[in-house]
């Protein structure tokens, strides 16, 4: 298999440094590597803006998803009802999940290319005084729109509900204040913005909540609550770890510091995005999500003609070195190119200069 690049919104590409950390084989026991996992979940709550007096950091073993259904199956109880809001793939996914777990819930779908609106939710909430939960994703990596955060939680916490988000693809990546947002479950996973490999999730918790989820779960596996009760005591996971990514997560979150946290991570991909969007438009392929309501995460780009062939652009781009995404959308021809990961100006530089060839090839 020749080496790419991966242009895509993780998996992602990771440092050799994060992938070294991988080859040595640690006890689940030992107390080196207990300390491990307590050093990430204190890192964690930094990352987040959150203390360790009023949040808690949980990691869940599995891909994203598996946390995110670790917190519906969890901390939403058969009394409680969930508002979800949905503009794309991510959000319709809780959706399903509610509906595996028996939730009382109600989706406010938004088209995909929208936010949601201040109006319409404070309509919602006012209208339904039994919802007590509200659900929402922030960067939806279906398309790479970025949901509008501060306004829902200023809505949530007037409303006195409890507020999950995930922000799988946005946290490492783009600053979430956490604690002064007043988010009650904040969902995100190794692979995305920290920089790691995949293999486990991790919930960002309000004490105060978590504490009264005791015997809500409607799983074993993904209780959320018995998973911390667990980890909070040593570091010890309840079931095998995932050590070799738990090793490299550990590295990737040094690298974030060492790169200068957040807001110079959040600058570089911000930058990359910034290349991509307008020298693509400049060849005639435009973005789907306008530019203000762009995530400095991944691009939905439409077809720039009718005789675009995907499959032979994704092969000419990867025979170059790099990989890039499908589109998710039903409605319109779409390809998607992430600029998360180990990815810097000259990666995208060199995308494009790629792209501009094929485009100059297929034009004759
Ligand atoms: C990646 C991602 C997930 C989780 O997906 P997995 O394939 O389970 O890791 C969930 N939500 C969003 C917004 C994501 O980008």
């Amino acid at each position: 298999m020749n080496a790419y690049k991966l242009l895509t919104p993780g998996p992602l590409t990771t440092t050799s440094t994060v992938k070294e950390e991988m080859l040595l084989d640690r006890c689940t026991w030992d107390d080196e590597y207990k300390s491990i996992t307590q050093k990430i979940r204190s890192q964690l709550l930094k990352i987040a803006g959150a203390d360790s007096e009023e949040y808690t950091a949980v990691l869940m073993q599995g891909s994203g998803t598996f946390a995110v259904e670790s917190v519906m199956t969890s901390a939403v109880s058969k009394e409680d009802k969930l508002l979800i809001v949905t503009n794309g793939a991510y959000g319709e996914r809780i959706v399903h999940m509610a509906k595996y777990i028996d939730l009382d819930y109600s989706e406010h779908r938004v088209s995909y290319d929208k936010q949601p609106e201040e109006a319409a939710l404070r309509a919602l909430l006012e209208e339904d005084p039994t919802i007590t939960h509200i659900a929402m994703v922030h960067c939806e990596t279906t398309t790479g729109i970025l949901n509008p955060l501060e306004m829902v939680a200023g809505l949530s916490r007037e409303y006195g509900k409890t507020l999950i988000i995930d922000a799988m693809s946005s946290f490492g990546g783009i600053e979430i204040d956490v604690a002064g947002l007043g988010i009650d479950y904040l969902i995100s996973s190794a692979n995305k913005c920290i920089q790691g490999v995949p293999g486990f999730g991790f919930v960002i918790a309000k004490l105060e909540r978590l504490k009264a989820c005791q015997g809500i779960a409607r799983s074993l596996s993904l209780d959320l609550y018995d998973q911390w009760k667990g980890m909070d005591k040593d570091g010890k996971w309840r079931f095998t770890s995932p050590t070799h990514v738990v090793a490299a997560f550990a590295k990737a979150i040094d690298e974030l510091i060492e790169e200068g946290g957040v807001s110079a991570r959040n600058a570089r991909y911000s930058g990359n995005n910034r290349i991509l969007r307008s020298k693509l438009a400049e060849m005639g392929i435009e973005a789907y999500i306008s530019e203000d309501k762009q995530s400095p995460i991944i691009t939905t780009f439409l077809f720039p003609n009718s005789s675009f062939d995907f499959a032979e652009f994704y092969e000419y781009v990867k025979q170059r070195g790099y990989v890039i995404y499908p589109g998710k959308l039903t409605d319109a021809d779409t390809f998607r190119i992430g600029n998360i990961g180990e990815i810097y100006r000259q990666d995208i530089e060199q995308l494009c200069s790629i792209i501009s060839d094929y485009m100059g090839g297929t034009e004759q």
